[in-house]
């Protein structure tokens, strides 16, 4: 009786999971929609505890004092992180959740009775959940660890790709022999322990670069195939459509992340993308012009169609609102203001979405890279706020580029283009861009947050 209305709450909080998700699938409903899918696991957490369990009544202890603990710890790093760390705390917290995964099988084969036989449909699911949630665990660290700065793409052991299969077939080698044993040895379970960890670290190290959201979706996808075999392994419905709702989000992101890069995902896990090469284009003679604020803003209002393309550095300066602003006074003055979105743009999938979702710029106003490089040849001034990589000619141009087939946007073929940013320093992938030498670019130098404070002052005046 007790487990029919546990199913039932649990039934309850996976339609909660599900329309959050929906919700998430667009900027306009994705903050309702992380509340509803966060009740509805604080929900499911709630039920567990009333789940009926055997012996240890401990348990209830553990389960609140955990539902307590990772509330506070999620509470101050959604505080404190800024948007522009947020790949790194993804990752940190798939991470833990690999752990949590590898933890549950440890726990299972410490339990599992020694004289019984161990190939049966709980063990091998037992062993999978070890490995893969081994692999999101030191994956994620190693991922985060590269995103933090503390290991360059540079580090990379050598042989990457034999170490990995040797790994790999040792793994399956010793799981199968795992497996067959009459009755469990834990010291096999430990040396799987190990090798899994170990082929975490290694399959993450040679990705590197802009191929990094590529890897932290697919580690994704990972975690939530390990909270899946989790749910099968205790019957447990509610981490099973959860994992399985993560593994399949986490599988299509990594698609589309591939496709966005023009990469295919064997390319990206075997290829490796490093950012150690030598800087391409910008030979010392070539000069820059720099653009006038004065001249620039006269320009704009007189524009009658304009783009604004965010990047990395529009998040990093804060400038969403101030972008807003502009639009706004322009918008007045009669100017079409669009905004040309790449799906890598920023450090995250969604990046700019979300930061120009923050200051209420109209999603419909958001245009994908396909319809905006359609559009640019009839666009008057192109305003590329901090960003590099994505409008880098050379992903078209230089086929030894590590950016070489991503596509980009083409935005020099708009009539002008300004290009807002503090220095000449390359973007993520570590490469010169030959646009800002470009017939029709102009440089606006500085911090984005203050050089948009200025425009937009000055567009005020004008
Ligand atoms: P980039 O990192 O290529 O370039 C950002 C530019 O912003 C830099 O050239 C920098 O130049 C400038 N900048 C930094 N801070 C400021 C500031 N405060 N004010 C003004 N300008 C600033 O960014 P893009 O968005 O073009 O490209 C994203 C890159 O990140 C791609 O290579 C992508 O693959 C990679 N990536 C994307 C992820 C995703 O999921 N979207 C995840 C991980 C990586 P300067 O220092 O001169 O100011």
């Amino acid at each position: 009786m007790a487990i029919t209305i546990v199913d039932t709450l649990y039934l309850i909080a996976i339609i909660l999971f599900i329309v959050g998700l929906k919700r998430l699938s667009s900027p306009d409903t994705a903050r309702d929609g992380n509340l509803i899918a966060a009740f509805g696991m604080g929900f499911a957490i709630v039920v567990t505890l009333v789940y009926p369990m055997e012996g240890n009544n401990n348990n209830y202890i553990w389960i609140a004092g955990g539902l307590l603990l990772g509330s506070l710890v999620g509470l101050i790093a959604a505080k404190r992180v800024p948007m522009t760390a947020m790949p790194e705390m993804v990752s940190l917290f798939n991470g833990l959740g690999g752990a949590s995964t590898m933890l549950i099988a440890i726990v299972e084969f410490y339990n599992y009775p020694a004289d019984q036989s161990l190939l049966s449909g709980q063990m091998i699911t037992t062993d999978f959940a070890l490995f893969v949630g081994c692999i999101s665990f030191t994956g994620s660290l190693i991922a985060y660890g590269k995103l933090q700065g503390f290991l360059r793409d540079s580090w990379v052991l050598p042989f990457p790709k034999l170490i990995n299969m040797v790994l790999l077939i040792a793994i399956i080698g010793l799981s199968i022999y795992l497996l067959n044993l009459p009755s469990l040895d834990f010291n096999y379970v430990l040396i799987l322990l190990v090798l899994s960890l170990i082929y975490g670290i290694t399959f993450v190290t040679p990705i590197g670069g802009g191929d990094m959201p590529v890897v932290i979706s697919l580690l994704n996808s990972f975690t939530g195939l390990g909270a899946a075999l989790a749910g099968l392994i205790y019957s447990n419905q509610v981490m099973l459509v959860g994992g399985i709702l993560v593994g399949a989000s986490g599988t299509i992101l990594t698609i589309l992340m591939c496709q966005a890069m023009n990469r295919s995902l064997f390319n990206v896990l075997v290829g490796g993308f490093t950012s150690t090469g030598p800087a391409a284009g910008g030979s010392r003679e070539e000069v820059v012009k720099e653009a006038s604020l004065a001249d620039l803003a006269i320009q704009l209002k007189y524009s009658k169609k304009v783009y604004i393309v965010p990047g990395y550095g529009l998040a990093v300066a804060q400038a969403q609102h101030l972008c807003s602003e502009l639009d706004n006074l322009l918008e007045a003055e009669g100017v079409s203001v669009k905004y040309a979105i790449h799906p890598v743009a920023g450090r995250m999938p969604g990046h700019m979405n979300v930061l120009l979702a923050e200051a209420n710029v109209p999603y419909p106003k958001l245009i994908d890279l396909e319809d905006a490089n359609k559009d640019f040849p009839s666009t008057d001034v192109v305003l590329v706020i901090g960003a590099n990589d994505v409008v880098n000619p050379a992903a078209k141009e230089d086929p030894s580029s590590p950016i070489y087939g991503m596509p980009i946007l083409d935005v020099e073929l708009a009539k002008s283009i300004v290009i807002l940013k503090r220095s000449m320093s390359p973007g993520y992938a570590g490469i010169q861009n030959q646009l800002f030498f470009g017939e029709r670019s102009r440089m606006l130098f500085g911090n984005a947050k203050s050089s948009l404070q200025k425009l937009v002052d000055e567009v005020g005046n004008a």
